[in-house]
């Protein structure tokens, strides 16, 4: 194996150090908060530097559950990989998580019942999708930090394999998947962790794969050293545009489609009138590592 593998957390990483009289500096950054400061610079304010905490959704418990059991189906022999296992293993995972995680998630029993029964039925379709017995997974869950140029990087990534012309890189969703003609700014996030891989290993990715789950949908986008090149000279001017917003406090709201699903939009100034984007003064703690 070429990795180690870690429990899944919920959300990405994003360090911010700061030292007294002076300003705070990035210092590590994940995809998902890398993707949310692309989307809305309020957004990564909210989860990124003020770490306000949100309840936990259905969704999110879906999500951190079926990842868990798609991992472990691995663990288990190729002919062993059947539904029935990954049912199981799904109701195994969320036994453990409930109490952790998730608990209070659900009024009653009934609730959480008709949650487990759709969310099996939303598992079932990963066999539509591809076949189990089929793959062979180099690693899973992989926790990949690295540096790239000036930056630090570091995610979990679900899964790679050996594909026919090299490496293959896949996620998992529990979601569904967007229309085709949106699908490319999916892969925002699986780019950057093909930068990872290709900065580990020396061997550059070749694809992309993206599992929605409930539909099932499959996107697959293949991809070349070029192409890679562009989105880190992508990420460095991100990362460069996070450590303006640091220095300067300023957070703009980006207002979009996502504010429908934004889980801070009752406190958005975007929404609300509020400040817009200032750091509040007791939300630039002293060695912040957030993960958020
Ligand atoms: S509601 Fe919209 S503008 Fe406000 S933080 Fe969320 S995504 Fe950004």
């Amino acid at each position: 194996m070429w990795f180690s593998s870690h429990p899944r957390p919920i959300f990405g990483v994003v360090t911010i150090e700061t030292a007294p009289l002076t300003m705070p500096q990035l210092e590590t950054l994940s995809p998902s908060r890398a993707s949310d400061f692309k989307h809305c610079p309020q957004l990564f304010k909210f989860r990124a530097i003020d770490r306000i905490e949100v309840p936990a959704t259905v969704h999110q418990a879906r999500g951190t559950t079926a990842h868990l059991a798609l991992q472990r189906l691995f663990d288990h022999p190729a002919p062993e990989r059947t539904p029935e296992l990954l049912f199981d293993l799904f109701r195994a995972a969320w036994v453990e998580l409930r109490e952790t995680e998730f608990a209070e998630l659900f009024d009653d029993v009934g609730e959480e019942r008709a949650w487990g029964m759709e969310s099996l039925e939303i598992l079932a379709n990963y066999f539509e999708v591809e076949d189990p017995q089929a793959i062979e997974p180099l690693d899973r869950e992989l926790d990949m930090c690295e540096e790239l140029g000036d930056m630090t990087i570091r995610g979990i990534l679900d899964r790679v394999e050996d594909g026919p012309d090299g490496l293959v890189i896949t996620d998992y969703k529990t979601g569904t998947a967007p229309p085709q003609r949106f699908a490319l700014p999916a892969f925002f996030a699986l780019k950057i962790y093909a930068l990872l891989l290709r900065a580990r290993t020396g061997a550059t990715p070749r694809a992309l794969r993206l599992l929605y789950l409930n539909g099932p949908t499959e996107y697959t986008l293949e991809i070349t050293d070029t192409q890679l090149d562009a989105m880190e000279r992508q990420l460095e001017a991100l990362w460069s545009a996070i450590e303006r917003a640091i220095t300067t406090a300023t957070y703009p709201p980006r207002v979009s489609r996502l504010c429908d699903y934004c889980q801070y939009r009752d406190r958005c100034p975007a929404f609300s009138g509020g400040d817009p984007g200032r750091m509040d003064e007791d939300a630039a703690p002293i060695g912040v590592a957030a993960q958020g």
